[in-house]
């Protein structure tokens, strides 16, 4: 377990803030022969995945689909899609990722309205709906469903009604809300949202889930300038898609991609409604051991996730040098905490194929060991 030398296998149990243990579905389709980016097999792959992932985000959205790259080049990509520089945006900031979002809209050239709550409460969406009325030019307004630097979920489901009448999109953060929590994108209204492969689908990272309503869809049309970024372009990209006889526009990964299907279709197996259950409940489970341990729940109960959990530790313990031995002699990985959490939480993810009560079993074991 100690070496690190290319080539050796590490035998781990991915309970961290992501990536999270992928269904062996998942992994076996790594191994099927790669198809060129055009080829028509490569292309029906992408249809069933947006049929696939329609189901998952709940959603007819036309526009559905999967971008190359990690959870954060969905995000990219909806941003720079979706604004053009000198747009405003409202952002509900609790976290680290309401942060990256602020980040990337700036960088991209955006004003950004902040919204906040302290990292570890949830955002009241009563004042993101206020902060829309006090700048109505806002093009988007963008929350993270499930912020997972502190276990907070965020009320996504009143926002979409409010901003139904107005000129402002949605934007939904659902990387690792989606697959794991409720997430409604046609019922709450939401424009638009992103994901990622690695969190509650169950597949290894590379592929950014993404899904656009037709509020999204006019506004892209209706661009005054090109998005800024030709890669990451969800027009380009959905053209790319549906363009018959198809044409280039980059070499997407057959190998992603069949991967990504395999892992949804043992999730729609299972059926949304049920897997959402399941991480409800080991989520649970593991949260009703934790403080017999001594370690602390950050969020409260009422906007605690199941499928993240963040905890202060036991009282003068040093998480990173617990968290290595988790680490180095049982295998077990969870992240540590991050921003006003850095140094004195645990980040402890139960997602996809490790929403199970194996893995509450085996983690409590190990870290009563560990503790004794
Ligand atoms: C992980 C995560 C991201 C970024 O995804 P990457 O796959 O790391 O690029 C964005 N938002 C949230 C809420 C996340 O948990």
């Amino acid at each position: 377990m100690e070496s690190t030398v290319a080539g050796m296998h590490e035998d781990r149990l991915l309970l961290g803030p992501g990536p999270s243990e992928p269904y062996p579905e998942a992994m076996e389709a790594l191994a099927r022969p790669v198809l060129g980016h055009l080829d028509p097999e490569y292309l029906a792959v992408i249809r069933e995945i947006r049929e696939q992932l329609q189901q998952v985000f709940r959603t007819g959205n036309e526009l559905t689909l999967p971008v190359s790259g990690t959870g954060s080049s969905g995000m990219e990509a909806c941003l720079a899609s979706l604004l053009e520089v000198g747009d405003t945006i409202i952002v509900g900031v609790n976290g680290y990722f309401g942060e990256r979002l602020c980040e990337v809209a700036r960088r991209g050239g955006a004003e950004v309205v902040r919204v906040e709550a302290p990292w570890g409460t949830p955002i009241d969406p009563a004042d993101l709906v206020a902060a829309q009325q006090a700048n109505p030019q806002a093009a988007v307004l963008a929350v993270v469903a499930a912020e997972t630097s502190t276990g907070v979920r965020n009320d996504v489901a009143p926002i979409g009604p409010a901003l139904a009448q107005t000129d402002t999109l949605l934007l939904v953060d659902a990387v690792t809300a989606l697959g794991g929590t409720q997430l409604e994108v046609d019922a709450w209204q939401i424009d638009a949202s992103y994901s990622a492969s690695q969190k509650c689908l169950g597949a290894p990272p590379g592929l950014a889930p993404v899904t656009l309503g037709p509020r999204a869809v006019a506004r892209m049309k209706a661009r005054k300038t090109p998005v800024r970024s030709f890669y990451l372009d969800l027009g380009l990209l959905h053209e790319y898609f549906l363009a018959s006889p198809p044409t280039y526009h980059h070499t997407a990964s057959s190998t992603l991609a069949y991967s990504l299907h395999a892992g949804l279709g043992r999730l729609l197996e299972e059926g949304v409604e049920q897997v959402w259950a399941r991480h409800d409940r080991i989520g649970r489970l593991l949260q009703s051991a934790l403080p017999e341990l001594g370690f602390g729940l950050i969020a409260p109960e009422s906007h605690r996730l199941p499928q993240l959990t963040a905890t202060t530790l036991p009282n003068g313990l040093d998480e990173g040098s617990l968290r290595k031995r988790l680490l180095a002699e049982y295998g077990i990985e969870v992240g540590g905490g991050l921003g006003d959490f850095a140094g004195r939480a645990w980040r402890i993810g139960l997602m996809g194929h490790a929403a199970t009560e194996r893995s509450v079993v085996t983690l409590l074991g190990a870290v009563r060991e560990l503790l004794a």
